[in-house]
């Protein structure tokens, strides 16, 4: 198995006040636990059309990455449909494929 290092261009952006945010306890002994959001929209300042962003220790990534992730039948993920918006003091290309997950 060959496992890749990313090397990512750092997106301008944040995960709106209306974002979910819960913490499940997966193990009461060693207080392990999980972070899951729901009702996810990402505020972007600017995107210039980056595939991978980070954000809130979850990725998302671009309408055309997903098609390609099918289209090469590669597994382990789980994919969320989440909502995007651009802030206000956005300084650059508004721009969006499809949808963004
Ligand atoms: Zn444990």
């Amino acid at each position: 198995m060959k496992i890749n290092f990313l090397l990512a261009v750092p997106v301008m952006g944040e995960l709106s006040s209306e974002t979910v945010k819960n913490d499940i306890i997966l193990c009461k002994m060693c207080k392990r636990r999980e972070t899951q959001y729901s009702n996810i929209t990402y505020v972007f300042d600017r995107w210039r059309g980056e595939d991978i962003i980070n954000g809130a220790s979850e990725f998302f990534i671009s309408q055309r990455l997903k098609e390609k992730l099918e289209e090469k039948n590669i597994k382990g993920y789980k994919l969320t449909l989440i909502k995007t918006t651009f802030s206000e003091q956005r300084g650059g290309i508004r721009k969006f494929g499809k949808e963004a997950y």
